[in-house]
């Protein structure tokens, strides 16, 4: 789950990571109460989850006469797309030079891998592409309690000790807060010293109950309903709503509909020895995404049985085409029972989704 700035500037503070000062406000007029802590300059920042939030308007300069104004005007602005809630007034810092830097995992080598580069703020993803020797890694054993002091000269070279001290208590906070990410893009150096301007962290969702967060914002309704409900589900951009049974046999059905040229909208996996109403629900939950064209149901019967796959499919009565391959316990009444009402049921998971993928083509 993605914290925002003000959440994540939060921990960083507590990790010894020096920090703007801040004010969070949900209403320009709250920031009236507080213009005696407000200085004259500052930077007003839309409290939004979007990439590119500075380009796109999220981030303005303002000083003590017009705060109140650009605050209001941000909580009137969406940024590409996403209302703006929450504004956090900062001190404007007097910055000298940007720096970027992030933490995360590398999968290939199982170790934190950590980037960094002289030239941060909002070009660097611009560097990335066109001069990515510009963003020197290093990566290092996870056993070890800091960075190791070579890495770090390594990584940052001429960069002042302090911007040093900043990314070892960066690992600090990755490692406290199960974090996929950290980032600071700008780190700073101002007359006053190193500070993150910005902060990103992503907290691994496998770890958001030992984190003491309790729901996880970055699911859709219909995502946190099938959690709930102790389904896998996930939603994605295409149009094929996906059932499986086991993780294995879902993801090869949505691995089949790439290789077909289809696009899946969403999948959920029932999991073992799904009934009548869990499969009735599934179905239903599937097709409540709008985008939605077809749902191909692909479940082997085990200890899940074929006729209660089909009387859920039946009575679950959605909309849209339901394409069925079922294979296994009580087969045969199941097809009996989904050709009587019409549904088509194709004997291969090849037919199957190659059916579903003409449906949407
Ligand atoms: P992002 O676009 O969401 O990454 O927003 P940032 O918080 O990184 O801000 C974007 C840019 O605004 C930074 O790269 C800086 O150039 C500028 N900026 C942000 N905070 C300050 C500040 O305190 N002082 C000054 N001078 N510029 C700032
Ligand atoms: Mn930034």
């Amino acid at each position: 789950m993605k914290l925002l700035e003000f959440e994540a500037k939060e921990l960083f503070r507590e990790e010894g990571i020096r920090v703007p000062k801040g004010l969070l406000v949900s209403k320009h007029e709250e920031i009236l109460l507080h213009m005696d802590e407000i200085g004259d300059k500052v930077v007003v920042k839309a409290q939004v989850d979007v990439g590119g939030r500075g380009k796109a308007g999220g981030v303005l300069m303002a000083d003590a006469a017009n705060v109140v104004e650009t605050a209001r005007h941000l909580f009137h602005t969406p940024i590409k797309g996403v209302p703006v809630s929450r504004v956090l007034i900062e001190e404007r810092l007097p910055i000298e030079h940007e720096y970027y830097v992030s933490i995360a995992i590398d999968r290939s080598n199982k170790q934190p891998v950590i980037l960094f580069a002289d030239a941060g703020g909002v070009e660097i993803e611009q560097t990335a592409k066109e001069n990515p020797d510009a963003i020197r890694k290093v990566t290092f054993s996870p056993l070890l309690p800091d960075v190791p002091g070579f890495l770090l000269r390594e990584l940052t070279g001429n960069a002042p000790a302090g911007v040093r001290e900043m990314i070892n208590k960066l690992y600090h906070v990755f490692c406290k807060k199960d974090a996929l990410l950290a980032e600071i893009n700008p780190l700073v150096t101002t007359p006053q010293g190193v500070y993150a301007a910005d902060a990103k962290l992503i907290v691994d969702d496998n770890a958001l109950a030992r984190q003491g967060i309790a729901v996880n914002r970055d699911l859709t309704e219909r995502e946190k309903e099938a959690e709930k409900h102790g389904f896998s589900y996930v939603e994605l951009d295409g149009a094929i709503g996906v059932i499986g049974n086991g993780a294995g046999l879902t993801m090869s059905t949505l691995d089949l509909i790439e290789h077909f040229g289809g696009k899946a909208a969403n999948f959920l996996d029932v999991g073992g020895g799904a009934d009548q109403e869990r499969v009735k629900y599934a179905v239903r939950l599937v097709a409540g995404m709008p985008a939605v064209k077809v749902i191909i149901v692909n479940l082997l019967g085990g200890i899940t049985r074929c006729d209660e796959v089909a009387r859920g499919i039946i009575e679950a009565g959605v909309e849209q085409e339901v394409i069925v391959r079922l294979a296994g316990t009580n087969e045969e009444e199941g097809r009996r029972l989904l050709a009587e009402k019409g549904y088509r049921m194709l004997g291969s998971m090849d037919e199957a989704v190659r059916a579903a993928v003409e449906v949407t083509a």
